[in-house]
């Protein structure tokens, strides 16, 4: 960065919350927004003498995800305890992994201003998650409540190298992970629904006047729940540890990593404290638990599962379907099942230049207004195509099309019946097209005489009154050739 006197160096820890029916040790419901504790038992609130039991559906989710991240599957992992006592954790320890995660060593590639840029995945681990405090800042109410609801949800932590750089690049990053994980169907990553969140580790590389580079210690900002919030966070972070090291000149090493929260509102990082290390935890094995095994076979199967990525994707229809970056990024934005129907829209009109335009700006425009997916659209992708079909056919100007559109969602008619219903029939018939030419220059001798002294323009008074005549549904391109040719004899 030449505009800047520091390099900002981030790492990511991603925590999403996978899309199980239920808990990661019992039979609970994970239904957002169910009444506070409806949805707790014995297990999920820690009552002693309970035994957890792992659900073999939440480390199928987050094997998913781990081989979509380009991970190391471990054949061999278990869990931990970490201890700590928080209000919304009642058992005062966290079931999670520690020195064997179930994966490690991945990758991720996002996209830059200075192109792809491959960025690394120290580990993907499974663990539950805690409850929710809720604080009562309304109406002067100075208690807090507990909801363990959330308790014992599995949530995945996606712990990055600290490999990014930018607050921009750490949005794409983001927003790549958050566009696998959904077409996989691992998570839903709403972000306002808690179940992706994040925190960011910052600090800076600054150039010293000899040459020599100075590392300021690293802040983990904690708690980031939306993508603007991460972006504006790690520059007002980095700028804050400038002006610091500026001041005092501190370094790496002289001291200790901190915590910091992200106020919104004010747009600023607090310091909060220093920052817990492993050992603080004092993690030890979870002995109720037996460890996981993956087999080469499991393992295979859930490979074969995953599908086209979007990375994949990306490249596959840029080349089949010559669409730019920025085209296919659209599409790919909105799942695989709009993808697919825009494949199968392309392929059955024959063009998928037109296919694009229709199925980004209508289609996409008429989901959003109804609210639909593409799964409930009301015309098939052999509607559509015919519809393109039927304008390439037939040169009816864009305006018609659209109300020709519009018309076969109303209806259900095909686009050849919408049009007739219409009226929106194209007249290219070349005999009755020069007859009606024919008759318009008999009709307007000003603007022949006009047109014969050299006026080109003329010759639209002309052309203007056969459109009128047909209500514009002359093929525009050949009444102007049949009129230059009729002109040039007359
Ligand atoms: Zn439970």
């Amino acid at each position: 960065m030449p505009d800047q006197p520091y390099h900002t160096v981030i790492g990511l820890e991603v925590h999403v919350q996978l899309l199980t029916r239920t808990k990661l040790f019992c039979g609970c419901s994970t239904q957002f927004g169910l009444p506070p504790n409806s949805a707790t038992c014995p297990i999920c609130t820690g009552l002693p003498g309970v035994l957890p039991v792992m659900n073999r559906a939440a480390f199928d989710l987050a094997l998913k995800a781990a081989l979509a991240l380009n991970c190391q599957i471990a054949s061999f992992t278990k869990w931990d305890r970490k201890n700590y006592f928080y209000p919304d954790l009642p058992k005062n320890y966290q079931i999670s992994q520690y020195d064997l995660p179930f994966s490690h060593d991945g990758w991720l590639e996002i996209e830059t201003g200075e192109g792809k840029k491959r960025i690394g995945i120290i580990r993907v681990h499974l663990e539950e998650d805690a409850g929710k405090m809720l604080h009562d800042e309304q109406g002067g109410g100075r208690e807090s409540l507990v909801d363990l609801n959330r308790t014992g949800t599995p949530l995945l932590e996606i712990v990055s190298q600290p490999d990014l750089r930018s607050p921009e690049q750490a949005k794409a990053y983001l927003e790549e992970i958050r566009l696998l994980l959904r077409e996989l169907e691992v998570s839903d990553c709403e972000m306002q629904e808690g179940s992706l969140r994040c925190d960011a580790n910052v600090n800076i590389h600054v150039l010293q006047p000899d040459g020599a580079t100075a590392a300021t210690p690293i802040v983990e900002v904690k708690n980031l729940n939306s993508f603007r919030a991460v972006e504006r966070a790690i520059r007002y972070e980095a700028k804050r540890q400038y002006d610091e090291f500026q001041r005092t000149g501190q370094r790496m090493g002289e001291v200790s990593k901190a915590t910091a929260g992200w106020d919104e509102d004010r747009g600023v990082t607090i310091i909060q404290r220093r920052k817990e290390e492993a050992a603080d935890y004092r993690y030890f094995p979870e002995p109720d638990l037996v460890p996981v095994r993956v087999s080469a076979e499991e393992l295979a199967q859930v490979r074969a599962s995953l599908g086209e990525l979007p990375a994949a994707q990306r490249v596959r229809l840029q080349q089949d379907y010559a669409l730019t970056a920025k085209d296919v990024d659209v599409l790919i934005q909105q799942g695989r099942p709009f993808v697919a129907y825009f494949e199968e829209v392309a392929r059955r009109a024959g063009d998928a230049k037109e296919a694009n335009n229709w199925v980004t700006n209508e289609v996409l425009r008429t989901l959003n207004e109804r609210k639909l997916s593409i799964k409930d659209f009301p015309l098939s992708a052999e509607a559509l195509a015919g519809l393109i079909r039927q304008r390439s056919q037939t040169g009816l100007n864009m305006q018609r099309t659209r109300e020709v559109f519009a018309r076969m969602l109303e209806t259900g008619s095909s686009a050849e019946q919408a049009i007739k219903e219409l009226g929106f029939e194209v007249i290219a018939d070349e005999s009755r097209l020069r007859d009606l030419v024919r008759k318009a220059i008999a009709a307007n001798a000003k603007a022949v005489a006009d047109f014969k002294k050299g006026k080109l323009k003329a010759a639209d008074a002309i052309k203007g009154a056969v459109m009128r005549e047909t209500r514009g549904m002359a093929r525009t391109e050949l009444v102007q050739q049949i009129l230059l040719d009729e002109l040039k004899n007359s």
